[in-house]
């Protein structure tokens, strides 16, 4: 992938996490989970056995992460 700020080349990647991942409008103080918030995105569902993972793409010029949270891996081949 190129990133939109350098035009460089982005490496592919993951994040991973043993609870869900997902973004929202602001931090949480008690429940992270996106069924308490309205207008948070799943990025990765929760799993027992295969934790949470996203695909992301990293500049490390810019120093920037990018994720396509429309193409989700649930990391549960993994075991
Ligand atoms: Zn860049």
């Amino acid at each position: 992938m190129e990133c939109p700020y350098c035009k460089g080349t982005m490496r592919y990647g993951v994040i991973q996490s043993p609870h869900e991942i997902n973004w929202k409008p602001k931090k949480a103080r008690l429940f992270g989970a996106a069924i308490f918030h309205k207008e948070a995105i799943v990025l990765s569902e929760f799993s027992f056995t295969g934790g949470s993972s996203v695909e992301a793409y990293c500049c490390d010029k810019c120093k920037k992460i990018i994720i396509d949270y429309g193409n989700i891996i649930t990391g549960k081949d993994d075991l």
